[in-house]
């Protein structure tokens, strides 16, 4: 049996990367870039005024103005103004020839119909334009490759007119639950049978972790018709996770079906509680997670070991490092040898843990923030002691 640190260096060492892929913006939400990015133009690409108001050549004082034409955002023509003269212009609008400030509408007084006048030491000239490039200058980098993208950054990309970008693809993801008792929520119960929470609890971990392509498959305890789902979920994906069936039981067929299946295992069985019965492995470069049945073991492994191999599918990088590091805000006991992950909550900068932390038990989901990592030679963690903290 392997140490948490041994389980993780080792898969570490053999995660993939998805595929690098040019792809549309409004397809690109939580993706991660492949590439640098740099404007393929100047933003904006016209001198424009800042305000709905006049523009004019400001030269600093007190003056009048005769206005002349009338500019709106979206004109293309090519306007100029003459000297004496102002156009009336609207926020976004080219900047004419001949005008160097922008007076805003407030604070000008109409004369009369078609004159204009300022007095005020509120403006400067150049007031209110907003220059050509301020934002982004042809061929500058606006993006770092890495950079994951959120709505920001696809709204900028979508500024500077890009379209497409070259980013790492997602992965097609398979969980299988196994287990005779299963039946799904919604459908009665007969006693000796529970209800599948493993599988729409795996279904909404990859999608909160940016799967898109995600297939359910279910079996039964019955090894024939069990390999025949491994068999066909491989071919169907490209991570898959089972859930239960992987421990030592006389009807856990996993283990066997995988290796029938040629699937090199990378580990099995973790010096770690939940999910000491974790089997990892590969099929070319496809990655096998069986995880034990139990919910918490589940949610547990997929948060420690399934979610990390995600993120650096897509790109991400320092996946392996723990969210936080906080202070234990109580004592607690624990087999030594073993590495416990805890349901907590965090409060200022302590983390306490939840009641309920049995394997079975989904209760303390309802209000779990986070898991903590208890160390696997302590007997007791105090209070005080700094734990690593992974964020749910
Ligand atoms: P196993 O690893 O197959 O021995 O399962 C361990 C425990 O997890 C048993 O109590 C199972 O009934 C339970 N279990 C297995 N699969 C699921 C599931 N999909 N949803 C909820 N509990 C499950
Ligand atoms: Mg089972």
């Amino acid at each position: 049996m392997i140490s948490v640190e041994q389980a993780k260096k080792i898969l570490s060492e053999n995660s993939e990367r998805g595929q690098i892929k040019e792809i549309a913006l409004g397809e690109c939400l939580g993706l991660v870039l492949s590439e640098n990015i740099y404007s393929p133009i100047d933003v904006p690409s016209f001198d424009n005024s800042a305000m709905d108001g006049y523009a004019m050549n400001f030269e600093g004082h007190n003056e009048e103005w005769e206005v002349s034409n009338v500019i709106q955002a979206g004109d293309t023509s090519e306007t100029i103004i003459s000297p004496g003269k102002a156009a009336r212009i609207f926020t976004g609008a080219k900047i004419p020839k001949g005008a160097n400030t922008v007076i805003p509408q407030e604070l000008i007084e109409v004369i009369k119909e078609g004159q204009i006048a300022y007095s005020g030491d509120k403006i400067s000239i150049g007031s209110n334009i907003r220059l050509k490039g301020s934002q982004s200058e042809k061929h500058t980098q606006i993006l770092e490759k890495g950079q994951v993208l959120g709505a920001g950054q696809i709204g900028l990309l979508a500024s500077v007119g890009v379209a497409k970008v070259k980013v790492w693809t997602t992965p097609r993801v398979g969980y299988i639950v196994t287990g005779n008792e299963l039946k799904e929520p919604g459908t009665p119960l007969r006693e000796g049978e529970i209800y599948n929470s493993n599988g729409p609890m795996l279904e909404a971990l990859l999608k909160e972790n940016g799967v898109k392509q995600i297939q359910g498959y279910k079996a039964s305890d019955d090894k024939n018709s069990l390999q025949k789902i491994i068999d066909r979920a491989l071919s169907e994906n490209d991570i898959l996770l089972l859930s239960g069936g992987i421990s030592v039981g006389d009807y856990d067929f996993v283990e066997d079906c995988l290796k029938t299946a040629k699937v090199r295992e990378l580990f099995y069985k973790i010096k770690q509680r939940p999910g000491k019965p974790l089997f990892v492995g590969k099929k070319e470069k496809k990655m096998v997670f069986a995880l034990p049945g139990n919910p918490a073991s589940v949610h547990s492994c997929f948060i420690q070991y399934v979610r990390p191999s995600i993120r650096f599918w897509l790109g991400k990088n320092a996946v392996w490092d723990a969210d936080h590091q906080l202070t234990l805000a109580e004592d607690v006991e624990k087999k030594p040898g073993l590495t416990y992950f805890m349901k907590g909550k965090k409060t200022g900068g302590e983390v306490s843990l939840l009641k309920g932390q049995q394997s079975f038990n989904l209760q303390a989901f309802a209000t779990a923030e986070c898991l903590l990592e208890l160390p696997g030679e302590n007997e007791v963690v105090t209070a005080g002691t700094i734990v690593n903290v992974y964020d749910l």
